[in-house]
């Protein structure tokens, strides 16, 4: 009997059996649940089934004997006709006496970890499946940072701290609620962790020198604060709480620094946000990086020694490359464009795999690429927002950080930055425009591949 003759021969047989059904795609159950290989059954014999009851089991079905999947045991791959009822020839071979069970052969995918807030399927930045945004088609299935699939391995801790030199942080948000805070600080009047402030329960305000790090409510109420509890949320809205958005972390600590105020922010008050930080961790707090989503102003020696002593004390600088569309190598942008060896300066993408048009870039003074275009994040008063600039890149970078510190606490920021750095994803839209070539990838950085990812 030739090859073909014994494959007609064999679906005639399943036709002939009543088997045959239409209309479901190979490789998929026709309705919800688990995915199998259509067609395909594993079943076990008992280890008293004679070869002959075997072949009868089988035959039954008129499946065909693909291999013996194991040696260790008698189950069997059988494959029954194209087209073939597969619930009910599984059933049949079930309910055979010679059979121990049979069952589908699943398909496995890597497909990651999800979290159940609802607003995560607006999230391209963390998995872009290439769903439109703000009813905008074209997204680029995979231009994302992969964060499902590093969620398999690492969802974030709460004994990782990032601390956030910005506005002030909305600490009332649904989504952000016992995220920020200083561990060592409780309202009492005192400085309980004597590092010269009273009661920076939640970090401190170096615009108003006061311990209010949110000023969003009341007669001041304008945008003031949206923009450091946007950059917030990237890093570490909560996860999982069947609310809202979430973080490139499920569970991290913020700390504010607030020096941004409606008018901007001194370089003096960036210095002591700085120095605020590198303070707080010579007392034992867990600060991995902070997050500069900002800039503009001329070079400052006072700057960039506070960032030399905050990169001393183990914390990255993490920087937003600026918004202007320029070539940073060319004019540079600070503070991204300091020479401290613990800056990583971030560029944006977009969700069209794309440098983001308002993005500046630099090939050797831009270390990387984040998603930063259309990002919807937290914002004041319990609602979300979409934000676009290198500034909302810049979170997702200090978010990676902490999700590295926590996987591995004994990551020096050094490490963590050559992780970064050398598990992006190249990127022709980004060659030549930031020292690495790529976009940053939370899954290749969690498990140290440049594999491609899933
Ligand atoms: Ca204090
Ligand atoms: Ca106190
Ligand atoms: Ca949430």
């Amino acid at each position: 009997m030739t090859l073909r003759t014994s494959v007609k021969s064999w679906l005639a047989l399943g036709a002939l059996l009543g088997l045959v059904s239409v209309g479901v795609p190979l490789g998929h159950t026709a309705g919800e649940g688990p995915r199998f290989v259509l067609g395909d059954i594993i079943v076990a014999y008992k280890a008293s089934a004679t070869a002959g009851q075997m072949d009868r089991a089988r035959k039954s079905v008129g499946a065909l004997k693909v291999e013996r999947i194991t040696r260790f045991d008698r189950v069997d791959l059988v494959r029954i006709p194209a087209g073939a009822d597969h619930s009910r020839a599984l059933g049949i071979l079930r309910r055979d006496p010679a059979a121990r069970f049979a069952e589908p052969n699943w398909i496995h995918t890597h497909d990651g970890t999800v979290p159940n807030d609802p607003s995560f399927g607006q999230l391209w930045s963390l998995n872009n499946v290439g769903q439109p945004i703000n009813d905008s088609p074209g997204s680029v299935v995979d231009a994302d940072i992969d964060a499902p699939e590093a969620w398999d391995r690492n969802t974030g801790s709460g004994t990782v701290f990032v601390g956030v030199i910005d506005q002030g942080i909305d600490i009332n948000h649904q989504d952000l609620v016992g995220v920020v805070g200083n561990p060592g600080e409780v309202a009492d009047g005192l400085d309980n962790d004597g590092n010269g402030f009273v009661d920076d329960v939640y970090g401190w305000d170096f615009v108003n020198d006061d311990n209010t790090v949110y000023d969003g409510h009341g007669p001041k109420e304008t945008l003031a604060d949206s923009h450091g509890t946007h950059v917030s949320g990237t890093i570490g809205a909560v996860g999982n709480n069947g609310a809202g958005v979430v973080g490139v972390n499920w569970s991290v600590r913020l700390i504010s620094a607030k020096f941004l105020g409606v008018a901007g922010g001194t370089t003096a008050d960036a210095i002591k946000a700085v120095d605020y930080f590198t303070d707080l961790k010579a007392r034992g707090v867990n600060i991995v990086a902070t997050n500069n989503s900002w800039g503009g102003g001329g070079f400052s020696q006072a700057l960039r020694d506070a960032i030399e002593r905050a990169g001393a004390a183990d914390i990255l600088f993490v920087a937003a490359a600026g918004n202007s569309s320029s070539d940073n190598d060319v004019t540079p942008h600070y503070p991204s464009s300091y020479d401290n060896a613990s800056i990583v300066a971030v560029a944006s993408f977009n969700r069209f795999d794309a440098l983001s048009g308002f993005s500046s870039f630099g090939a050797t003074s831009v270390d990387v690429a984040a998603p930063g275009s259309t990002v919807l994040s937290t914002t004041p008063r319990n609602t979300y927002s979409y934000f676009s600039g290198t500034s909302m890149a810049t979170p997702h970078v200090s978010g990676l950080c902490a999700l590295l510190k926590s996987q591995n606490s004994r990551m020096s920021a050094a490490s963590i930055k050559g992780r970064i750095m050398s598990t992006v994803v190249p990127t022709p839209a980004l060659a030549g425009k930031c020292l690495s070539g790529g976009r940053i990838n939370a899954y290749r950085a969690l498990f140290n591949t440049t594999r491609q990812d899933p």
